[in-house]
């Protein structure tokens, strides 16, 4: 397919399920339309038929074109994998492969890139999962836009359309803990934000694990702020503020009051502890940056590709 206007990047991790209607979903689209566009599906290791069914498409459609990467490295970096082979001239469009992201509202947000903007961002204007998840993505989203260094945009995830030159200036960054959707808001330019229903996974389960969206929520915060680092020294000052209160009102006591029992065994021990804590966390804050240094530092590659379909021709890495 040569030079496609849109290119559409799906990351696929085990959607064999989703698989079938996400291709019928996204060829009636194309079919609806003049606009030239191209879908770049990564296969993140899927250890089912999610492969097999992306090679049958792709060998069959032009307008398809197909990474495999060579073992599960994570969405964001299935992501990377797919923002660096984009071949649309205009705009990029990133969705998930489950079609929680609507993938007809592309045509809402290249009017919107038309007329301007950037970078077009989904933002939920409400979730269908459980009440604790909601609660916990709430204020994890207003925490982190308190504390970032960027202004983040609230209740979005990576859901959007870029224009080409922010996909070319974000596959130029080296940042090898990736979080797409910091490194959108980092790169400023036109922004603005597409309220949506957020549906429901249309089938399977979702393959973010707790640890992964965890691993996900510190890369969203130690990735774009310092305040970690900054808070606990402000804890510090505190603490030695308080022990220096607390030894005047001693001194107080003992020489103007003649008191000098000891007292406060209890106490004592709470403050011990309390502080073993602080510290314990503390030195878990500053491992969280230094691990950071640690993986940068080694340079390797976000990302592995194994092959690749471009064009109905396999292509071997
Ligand atoms: N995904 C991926 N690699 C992974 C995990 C997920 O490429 O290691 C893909 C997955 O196939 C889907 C998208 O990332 O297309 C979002 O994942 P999911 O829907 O499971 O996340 P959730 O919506 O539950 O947060
Ligand atoms: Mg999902």
């Amino acid at each position: 397919m040569e030079n496609p206007e849109i290119s559409v990047v799906v990351p696929l991790y085990n959607e064999e399920q989703v698989f079938p209607v996400l291709i019928e979903r996204l060829n009636k689209l194309m079919n609806e339309t003049d606009l030239c566009i191209e879908v770049v599906m990564v296969d993140d290791g899927s250890k089912d038929n999610t492969a097999q069914l992306m090679y049958a498409n792709a060998l069959n459609d032009s307008r398809y074109q197909c990474i495999f990467l060579s073992r599960n490295f994570g969405h964001q970096r299935a992501l990377s994998a797919g923002l660096a082979a984009v071949r649309g001239t205009e705009a990029v469009m990133i969705i998930d492969g489950d079609l929680q992201d609507p993938p007809e509202l592309l045509f809402d947000f290249y009017k919107l890139v038309k007329e301007g903007n950037d970078v077009v961002y989904g933002v939920r204007k409400n979730r269908k999962e459980g009440a604790f998840k909601k609660l916990a993505y709430r204020f994890y989203y207003r925490f982190q836009k308190r504390i970032s260094n960027v202004d983040v945009n609230l209740d979005s995830g990576d859901f959007a359309m870029l224009r080409r030159n922010v996909v070319d200036i974000m596959n130029s960054l080296p940042e090898e803990s990736r979080y797409i959707r910091g490194l959108r808001s980092w790169v400023g330019f036109q922004q603005t934000g597409y309220e949506y229903d957020r549906p429901e996974r249309l089938a399977g389960t979702t393959k973010y694990s707790y640890g992964m969206l965890f691993s996900l929520a510190y890369n969203g915060i130690f990735n774009f702020s310092e305040f970690p680092i900054k808070f606990i020294s402000n804890l510090g000052v505190l603490a030695i503020l308080i022990s220096l209160c607390y030894f005047i009102y001693t001194l107080i006591k003992k020489f103007m009051m003649g008191i000098t029992v000891i007292e406060g065994f209890t106490g004592l021990l709470f403050t011990i502890i309390l502080f073993s804590g602080v510290q314990l966390i503390s030195i878990g804050i500053i491992g969280e940056y230094v691990v950071r240094i640690f993986f940068q530092v080694k340079g390797r590659p976000l990302y592995i590709i194994k092959s690749k379909i471009v064009d109905k021709k396999i292509v071997k890495e």
